[in-house]
């Protein structure tokens, strides 16, 4: 048995003050719960950096025993809040993954407002009853809306049936010009705030990216729009891997030789030839698990939810 052959890798989205915050029923990790879990990991692992994983998918350097990556998805200001000077202050590096547009355009995603939306209510009964509502007003049928709930009204590890169905519907299962008009018209009626202004509060700017940066942080791509890159076409999956390039060119972050952190852990096998005709090393995916360091398959890394380890 080989330990080296096994990196821990761990996937972090909302990390803050949870319930003293003006959202509570967020889902995410409470920023106290985030320093003992750190406590807990440096225990047990040793953190390498990205520049460390890089160098081991090149074949250039082994890692530690029991090694240990912490990865952040989608770009909050909760990252340059709460999580950067953290791990400054216990010397260890993150690897951030900010999708292109939400930091630039300061434009809401969808799945996070979807996120808001689901923290402002606990009457998930009524919000199911809105969604049909809002689906059927613009344009939905009767008989799609009962095979969508027969399809997607399954609760998760994680949440109840309801809540699952407002995800899968709000963030895939309908049409994109369809769930784009609800998602607006529930975010305008259950959080009640312009999505320009709570993006701008949500999102790291471009300025906070170049910030992570400066302070030795990794900076990689979680694509430009958030898309479901195995849903799209082999070009419209090329656009989206060069926007987000782009980004990372302009914010000062490495081009070549990159890590690539799929949104929603969605590819195909498109993906992984465009990422390796890029230079891409690393490929992180949502799959749980220990990642399998066999340099072959370097672009299908799995990662643990916070979730799975003791906060
Ligand atoms: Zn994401």
């Amino acid at each position: 048995m080989s330990a080296m052959k096994q990196l821990t890798i761990l996937m972090y989205h909302y990390v803050r003050p949870i319930k003293k915050s003006i959202y509570p029923g967020i889902k995410g990790l409470e920023f106290e719960s985030f320093k003992r879990q750190l406590d807990y990991l440096s225990n047990i692992h040793t953190f390498i950096t990205a520049e460390q994983l890089i160098a081991y998918s090149l074949g250039n350097q082994e890692l530690p025993l029991k090694p240990c990556y912490l990865t952040f998805d989608d770009g909050f200001k909760d990252h340059i809040d709460y999580v950067m000077p953290e791990l400054l202050s216990r010397n260890i590096q993150g690897s951030f993954f900010p999708p292109a547009d939400a930091i630039v355009k300061r434009e809401m995603l969808d799945v996070h407002a979807v996120h808001f939306i689901l923290a402002s209510t606990s009457d998930y009964h009524a919000l199911v009853v809105e969604l049909n509502g809002a689906y059927r007003e613009y344009g939905g049928t009767t008989s799609n809306l009962e095979s969508l709930q027969n399809t997607w009204y399954i609760a998760s590890r994680y949440d109840s049936a309801e809540i699952m169905y407002v995800k899968h519907m709000l963030q895939h299962a309908l049409p994109l010009h369809i769930r784009s008009q609800i998602v607006a018209k529930l975010f305008k009626k259950y959080v009640g705030r312009t999505q320009s202004d709570f993006a701008e509060e949500l999102y790291i700017s471009t300025l906070d990216t170049k910030t992570l940066i400066e302070n030795g942080m990794y900076v990689g791509s979680h694509g430009c729009r958030h898309l479901w890159l195995n849903k799209e076409s082999k070009s419209s999956q090329i656009l989206e891997i060069d926007l987000s390039l782009q980004f990372l060119k302009k914010v000062g972050a490495p081009t070549k030789d990159w890590i690539m952190c799929y949104p929603y852990g969605a590819y195909n096998n498109n993906t992984l030839n465009i990422l390796k005709s890029k230079n891409c090393s690393i490929g992180l995916t949502t799959k749980s698990g220990f990642a399998d360091l066999d340099q072959s398959n370097m672009l299908e890394l799995r990662r643990f939810d916070t979730n799975d380890f003791p906060q």
